[in-house]
């Protein structure tokens, strides 16, 4: 709910409480609502944008964030703030700003955006930190008094010597015995002997684990080289973004520590944005460790952490006690004091684009705040976004590279294998090749362990050959087209092109010409009944919701109670296993069957990131990429590790049918129970927007979306094209507003779309 319009004044007129030009702010209410509301500043209160409040809401109290101030221009009495919370603005203006920004880019409610800026914890406020009571010894008693104490109270002395030999300043009680050794203690605090205090603990996510001190390492050329560059932006409050082009095991996050030394050094904060934390901890601990004399310095937020953690975390950071904050996406909004550098790792990763409202991409975003704050931002990658290679090449980015691995270790034997001429072993379901199978047994037979990589995202359901491997594409748009179950046709999702379903392949007149595509489960059947010794694991999406359990897996995984690792690309990212040596990726090609303008980008990112990181210990490793397209561009220059070559096909690709990086896509949904509903309020949508949009502007036909139903909602869609995402914001956002269509439909605008499903 959205309540801009604050209620009518009274029908007689007269004003009650506040006088009309009296100064007011307008809030947002903490609650699930995004309400909106305006009260009155009482005299004598310094409010400010961004400051958090206390407010009168029906008949009882609730917190709020100060949005805007308003003066007068109200005909009818406020109530007034009751309370101002801190006086200094919780979030910062230029944060305010970016809310802002996001929400007229990403046609978002800026109630939604905030959101992500005050994380919920601590609009809940209610975790102040918590305290435990603390033991100092006041005074050292004489042996004498320790004896006699002794013999009257073994306990207190007992406690008293524990004291007396503890190299803290002081001890919590719980390391005395808890509640137990309250009495002796307060006992003793009566003799002036200690002090019984109450001190504020700080939670700390990573609490538990103890991280070695590293030392900075001598940097080779190339790492110095982009060490410079960093440094002289920094120094020059120069926010041009630099592209950190660096093959995989380069050194590149080195870099990042250097970097981030020097820039608190001079007093300012970092920010470090990496991919999903549960998936790279290792970005984390290797901060943790670099920086471990100076406990507190580095902050970890991130969304598995408990309530009372994140409170915690956020504050330090806040307050300019952490001067180093880490995160997933959601950490962009972290407020960073003095930020004078933002580390974006793995700048490619789509797990920066979030999938549901607000669907903002954490490294855009991060580009902009960069900007507003004059900080130096640092986009790193081995296989970086179209998006960020065409920047660079037009000069909005400063391209640095390290070609180079630091490591010296050699990259795996890659090998791809063409599906297309493996006997059509029923056994195997087409899922395992003989190679792959042998390769498999021999690593098992040896002790040593295997991930098995299964390329898939959302629903694939391409028509591919698996004789030829010729796919069934759109004679526009050169994506596959997209099987259609109800009226048997094949479509196109992003122009609406519809073909009939060949009987046989127009390649090679196959007969078998079928639905590409399986799930996790079906392959872990078949490798269960080609090992049945083995210890397998599936990890996908549903394992991966239990807070902790990828981490746990990860861990059995490393420490060798797991043989076979089954899992997405998800488990792509954690490749950083000494005692893996083969890694096989059943198929390659499946990534490219959806239809996505990035499916290309994304299968080459996948395949050089898994070629660049297997085979880390000491055995050299191997990788098997087995495809039914072998020679797909994709696939051909992820064997070669050549992402300008790839780069360069693709760009020109993208180019020809003018898709992003060359423009921007935007998808719009709407989700009904009632199907009929949801392609009723498309299809007036599409015609209104027909009529609205300048030309230029494409929007393809309303269809059922590739996932045609999900959570028990039909979905329809249509896809929208603009050389400018500002033209889909603005209009396509008002003929939504303007549609209203009732509670039974939801509709959603996805700017810059990385999901086509
Ligand atoms: P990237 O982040 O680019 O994939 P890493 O930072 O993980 O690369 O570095 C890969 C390996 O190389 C790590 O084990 C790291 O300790 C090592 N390394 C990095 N820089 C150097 C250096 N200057 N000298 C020696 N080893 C290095
Ligand atoms: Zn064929
Ligand atoms: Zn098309």
């Amino acid at each position: 709910m959205i309540m801009s319009a604050p209620p009518p004044a009274s029908d007689s007129g007269r004003l009650f409480g506040a006088p009309l030009s009296s100064p007011a702010v307008r809030v947002l209410v903490d609650g699930l609502d995004d309400m909106v509301l305006d009260y009155a500043v009482p005299p004598g209160m310094q409010v400010q944008r961004g400051c958090r409040v206390e407010v009168p809401l029906r008949s009882r109290k609730t917190t709020a964030t100060v949005l805007a101030l308003v003066e007068g221009q109200h005909d009818y009495a406020l109530k007034p703030v009751l309370r101002l919370i801190e006086e200094e603005p919780v979030i910062s203006p230029v944060l305010m700003d970016l809310a802002e920004w996001a929400a007229s880019y990403y046609a978002t409610p800026v109630e939604q955006m905030l959101r992500c800026v005050v994380p919920e914890p601590v609009r809940r406020e209610r975790h102040d930190e918590k305290t435990k009571k603390f033991v100092r010894l006041l005074r050292r008693p004489t042996d004498d008094e320790l004896n006699k104490i002794n013999a009257r109270a073994p306990r207190r002395a007992a406690i008293l010597r524990y004291l007396m030999e503890s190299l803290e300043d002081g001890e919590y009680l719980s390391s005395l015995g808890g509640t137990s050794a309250l009495a002796p203690c307060r006992a003793l605090e009566a003799q002036g002997l200690l002090s019984l205090e109450e001190r504020a603990v700080h939670r700390d996510p990573a609490g538990e684990e103890t991280f070695v001190p590293s030392v900075p390492l001598h940097l080779n050329d190339d790492q110095q080289n982009a060490l410079d560059v960093i440094l002289q932006a920094f120094n020059n409050g120069d926010s041009k973004p630099i592209l950190l082009q660096g093959v995989t095991g380069s050194g590149k996050t080195e870099v990042y520590l250097q970097a981030a030394r020097q820039v608190i050094s001079k007093g300012k904060g970092v920010l470090i944005l990496v991919p999903e934390i549960s998936l790279t901890p290792q970005t984390m601990s290797r901060f943790k460790s670099r920086f471990a004399e100076q406990p507190g310095t580095v902050a970890i937020l991130h969304s598995a952490m408990s309530d009372g953690e994140r409170f915690d975390e956020w504050h330090s950071i806040r307050r300019g006690r952490a001067r180093i904050a880490i995160g997933p996406r959601s950490a962009l909004f972290a407020p960073v004091t003095d930020l004078g550098l933002i580390i974006v790792d793995e700048e490619h990763d789509t797990s920066y684009k979030q999938e549901n409202s607000p669907r903002y991409h954490g490294r855009d975003l991060a580009v902009v705040r960069a900007r507003m704050e004059r900080a130096t931002i640092v986009l790193g990658s081995a296989t970086p976004s179209l998006e960020s290679i065409l920047n660079a090449r037009r000069g909005k980015y400063k391209l640095v590279r390290m070609d180079k691995r630091a490591d010296e270790r050699h990259l795996p034997l890659t090998r791809v294998l063409d599906m297309r001429s493996e006997p059509k072993d029923k056994r195997y379901h087409g899922i395992l090749s003989e190679r792959l199978r042998c390769a498999l047994e021999d690593r098992l037979h040896k002790g040593e362990q295997a991930i098995l990589l299964l390329n898939r995202r959302g629903f694939a359901r391409a028509l591919q050959c698996p004789d030829c491997g010729h796919m069934v594409i759109c004679e526009h748009c050169a994506l596959p087209l997209t099987y259609h179950l109800t009226e048997n046709r094949l479509v196109c999702h992003i122009c609406g092109y519809r073909a009939i379903v060949p009987e046989c392949c127009p390649e090679c007149n196959s007969r078998s010409i079928l639905l590409a595509g399986y799930g996790t489960q079906k392959v872990e059947t078949v490798l269960k009944r080609c090992f049945p010794t083995a210890r397998i694991c599936r990890v996908d999406a549903d394992v991966t919701v239990r807070k902790n359990a990828l981490r746990d897996i990860l861990a059995n995984f490393r420490a060798h109670c797991i043989d076979i690792l089954l899992g997405t690309q998800m488990i792509s990212k954690g490749l950083d296993f000494p005692g893996v040596t083969l890694v096989g990726v059943l198929n390659a090609d499946l990534g490219l069957c959806v239809p996505d303008p990035r499916a290309a980008e994304r299968t080459f990112q996948l395949l050089t990131q898994v070629a660049g990181r297997a085979g880390r210990g000491e055995v050299d490793g191997e990788v098997i990429i087995q495809t039914y397209s072998p020679q797909a561009a994709a696939i051909q220059f992820a064997r070669r590790h050549d992402t300008d070559g790839f780069a360069e096909n693709e760009l020109g690709l993208r180019e020809k049918f003018a898709f992003p990086p060359f423009s921007h896509l935007a998808v719009l949904t709407v989700r009904s129970e009632q199907e009929d509903l949801a392609a009723f309020a498309l299809a007036t949508l599409h015609k209104r927007l027909l009529a609205v949009l300048p030309s230029g502007v494409e929007i393809s036909d309303p269809l059922p979306a590739p996932l045609p139903k999900a959570f028990g909602q039909f979905r329809y869609q249509c896809v929208l094209k603009a050389a400018r995402a500002r033209v889909l914001s603005d209009i396509v956002s008002a003929e939504i507003n303007r549609l209203s269509p009732g509670d039974s439909v939801i509709v959603t605008l996805d700017i810059d779309a990385y999901n086509f499903t």
